[in-house]
């Protein structure tokens, strides 16, 4: 790899005006008795109405040293780094965090998932894109994928306060969804590895 220091000679895309969309998934979380989604990999909250926007947590967990010239100061997403807000292409691919299940007691009520919106800096790569700025542009809720005593249908009502299409699929897992929303056969391919969050 190329020893350059300057963060300013990362290779992007510029910046975008128009949106890339792609699929994720989101932990639901109770946030003092509001409905919030979050991400699955890093407790980022995502809040209603408002951008959310990406921070390398590389650099968080390791400040920069002379020595590391690939975690040089850098903002979210750099392309030698894994950070950013990611979306996949494929829906397989962005259900993937469905398959988890959820540690009860904690603040987590469930998983969705759906489409989001990139903006601003966004890097691409074989299987989708890190994004600087997100936001969710259509969100399912998977009946059977909540818990904590929550019921599906008020879940899908609490999100309605992000101000996009909410709707409630009868499917709770990622094979099921990939069926449902006709994502082709990935549904029955080999399991692969898990974008990072
Ligand atoms: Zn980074």
């Amino acid at each position: 790899m190329a020893v350059d220091s300057e963060a300013d000679a990362e290779i992007r895309v510029p910046d975008l005006v128009e949106p890339v969309v792609g699929w994720r998934v989101w932990l639901v979380v109770d946030r003092v008795g509001e409905v919030r989604l979050r991400s699955v990999v890093y407790p980022t909250l995502w809040e209603p109405r408002v951008e959310t926007l990406a921070e390398c947590v590389h650099l968080k967990r390791h400040p920069p040293r002379s020595w590391r010239v690939g975690f040089s100061n850098h903002s979210a997403p750099s392309s030698r780094c894994d950070c950013g807000i990611y979306a996949a292409r494929e829906l397989a691919d962005g259900v993937h965090y469905l398959r988890a299940s959820d540690a009860p007691g904690a603040d987590v009520l469930g998983r969705v998932f759906g489409r989001v919106s990139l903006w601003g800096s966004v890097v691409e790569s074989e299987r989708g894109w890190r994004g600087s700025h997100a936001y969710p542009e259509h969100l399912y809720v998977p009946r059977g994928r909540t818990t904590n005593g929550r019921d599906t249908d008020d879940i899908a009502l609490a999100l309605t306060a992000y101000g996009v299409s909410v709707e409630i699929l009868d499917c709770a897992t990622r094979e099921e969804v990939v069926r449902a929303l006709g994502g082709g056969s990935n549904g029955d391919r080999a399991p692969e590895p898990p974008l990072a969050e």
